[in-house]
């Protein structure tokens, strides 16, 4: 049997730009791991395709996948349900690939509890890191105005706190270069790479 696939988890507040960080990742052919496909209600975008972008579903059809329990997650946002099928996730890894999921953050904790041994990523604003910067600067923003961005940035990094890794999402194709250096790294994880050990050499290896 195969060794078991790593489950990734690609994540972050809305409006940083996981889609675009996503895509770029995997317009490259170089992955070694298979974009699970999520199901939506949501309606198709100009340009979309059924199966690539999303599976495009009905409110009634995504009720009925959850009532059979065929979601590994799903969050309802901005009026629509998002999810990721599970069969499809589960094949990929017991097959041994490694299977990348791109979700928002309430999906992102709910597979963070069924798989804890997965590889969660936080893509970060890059106005988080200039934060301090800018209240330094006072003088460019008003004090509503700061405190309603350190309210947000607070709530981010509460959120950070629960994943792996944060890749500041500067530049697309930085993020997409870093995200790509972690997952190979994380392969190399003795917690992951030792139970092969352990396989063969059995008992000698406490
Ligand atoms: P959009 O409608 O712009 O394609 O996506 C809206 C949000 O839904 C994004 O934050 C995206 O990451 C998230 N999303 C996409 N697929 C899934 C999914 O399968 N599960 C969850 N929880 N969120 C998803």
């Amino acid at each position: 049997m195969a060794k078991r696939g790593m489950l990734i988890v690609l994540s972050g507040p809305s409006g940083v730009g996981k889609g675009t960080v996503r895509k770029r990742i995997f317009e490259q052919d170089d992955n070694k791991f298979d974009y699970s496909v999520s199901m939506t209600t949501r309606k198709m975008r100009p340009g979309e395709v059924n199966g690539k972008d999303y599976y495009f579903v009905s409110k009634e059809e995504f009720e009925q996948e959850i009532a059979n329990g065929g979601m590994l997650e799903y969050a309802q946002y901005v009026d629509n349900y998002y999810g990721t099928p599970l069969k499809y996730v589960n094949e990929k890894l017991d097959s041994g690939k490694d299977v990348f999921l791109e979700i928002e953050v309430k999906g992102a904790m709910q597979v963070r509890k069924k798989c804890p041994a997965g590889l969660f990523i936080f893509l970060t604003p890059p106005d988080l890191m200039e934060l301090r910067q800018r209240i330094i600067n006072r003088g460019t923003d008003d004090m509503a105005t700061i405190d309603k961005r350190m309210n947000k940035a607070k709530g981010e990094i509460e959120m950070m706190q629960n994943y792996d890794y944060a890749v500041v999402n500067d530049e697309v194709d930085k993020a997409a270069e870093k995200i790509k250096t972690i997952i190979r790294a994380e392969r190399w994880r003795v917690k992951r790479f030792l139970p092969d050990y352990k396989k063969h050499l059995g008992d000698e290896l406490k």
